[in-house]
């Protein structure tokens, strides 16, 4: 029988383990807490790098998913894994003001009958807020839909969950995956926005092609969610840098920032960067934009008092809740966006 300090240890070397087998530098030395400290908790992005390489590993998946050190830190980003945790927190979040996108967690299925099941899981989603009148929005992947196996049967899903969304009074979101997918999100959109209104995508800043994606897409007078990108894509198609990707996101949020004074675009701000999401007003107020034409999402359990304050304020405000059981790479693209966050992952294992 495995003792519980035991099992503590065994817990915290599968984090260790982690780092070296996705790290060829990683001390070969038993590493200790302090070891892992000092990988993750500089600023650096070879912990990033490190977890969103983790992040596509089906392996590491399946040797952490069901440790419970792991599922506890989760927590932190998740209300819960069934969708009545996650209605449940979109309805707290409504007597706050607050609005919510509801996504269930999956991407990348390899079969038509799987993404069928994804798209009946989300008409219901629809129908459910719908019935209970709740503020809340959905969000897709299209890999989740099964854009790797079917592209016209996905195409077709869309257009389904579209109507549904808008029958609901509800609003349909497209997420953005990695760049090879980025095309045939923007095709897909492009179909769907012909024939529906309540669909929109996201778009990432630190792409280097985004300003001419979003060129295209103005005169669609679209819904676009301003993200500034969350996986790893090399240097030749992603910016690297904080402060180039930052610039960036400015430079298009400013020309979003111009259509919605002309009514002519739906402009969502996707960040937790409170110095960004304040000069983004600040480029709003210069332009006349009031703040109720513009509106700021950020993901569940990040910044909830900074969201609070700004929907007090009178910027529309939509929580991003998570659930479902597929949650591995999306907890590994949370932690890579603030590597200290794995401290918080050892402490549960201490
Ligand atoms: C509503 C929404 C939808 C999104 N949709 C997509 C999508 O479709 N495609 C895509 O590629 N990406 C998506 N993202 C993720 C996005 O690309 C970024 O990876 C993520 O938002 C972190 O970047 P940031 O803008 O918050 O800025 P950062 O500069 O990364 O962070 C700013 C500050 O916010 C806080 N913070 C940020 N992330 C965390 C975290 N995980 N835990 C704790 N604190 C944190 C930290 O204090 C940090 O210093 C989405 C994000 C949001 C909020």
């Amino acid at each position: 029988m495995v003792r519980p300090r035991h099992a503590r240890a065994i817990h915290r070397n599968s984090i260790i383990l982690m780092i070296q087998l996705y790290h060829r530098h990683a001390p070969a030395a038993t590493p200790s807490v302090m070891a892992v400290r000092a990988v993750f908790c500089r600023p650096m992005s070879l912990a990033r790098r490190l977890l969103l390489r983790a992040s596509r590993s089906a392996w590491l998946a399946g040797q952490l998913r069901d440790r419970a050190f792991l599922r506890r830190a989760v927590r932190r980003f998740m209300p819960g894994e069934e969708l009545p945790a996650a209605l449940g927190a979109a309805a707290e979040l409504a007597a706050l003001g607050i609005g919510s996108v509801l996504t269930q967690l999956g991407e990348q299925v390899a079969a038509r009958g799987e993404a069928a099941r994804v798209r009946d899981h989300y008409l219901d989603v629809l129908a459910q807020v719908g019935a209970r009148r709740l503020p809340a929005e959905i969000s897709v992947k299209l890999t989740h839909l099964g854009l790797d196996v079917d592209r016209a049967a996905c195409l077709a899903d869309v257009q389904v969950l579209a109507r549904a969304a808008a029958d609901a009074g509800s609003f349909l979101w497209i997420d953005m995956e990695e760049s090879c997918y980025v095309d045939a999100t923007l095709e897909i959109f492009r179909s769907v926005r012909s024939a529906h209104e309540r669909v929109g995508v996201c778009l990432q800043a630190y792409l280097r092609r985004t300003p001419a994606d979003l060129g295209a897409l103005l005169p669609l007078a679209p819904a676009i969610r301003l993200v500034k990108g969350a996986y790893n894509e090399p240097a030749t198609i992603a910016y690297p840098s904080k402060r180039d990707v930052d610039a960036a996101y400015l430079v298009l949020a400013e020309r979003l920032l111009e259509r919605v004074a002309r009514r002519e675009a739906r402009a969502v701000f996707g960040t937790h960067d409170l110095a960004l999401v304040k000069r983004v007003r600040e480029r709003a107020t210069t332009l006349r934009v009031t703040p109720g034409s513009y509106e700021v999402h950020m993901l569940y359990g990040i910044r909830s008092p900074e969201q609070r304050a700004l929907a007090r304020d009178g910027v529309p405000v939509s929580v991003l809740i998570s659930y479902g059981t597929h949650w591995f790479p999306w907890y590994m693209r949370r932690l890579a966006e603030r590597p200290a966050n794995v401290w918080f992952v050892v402490r549960n294992l201490i």
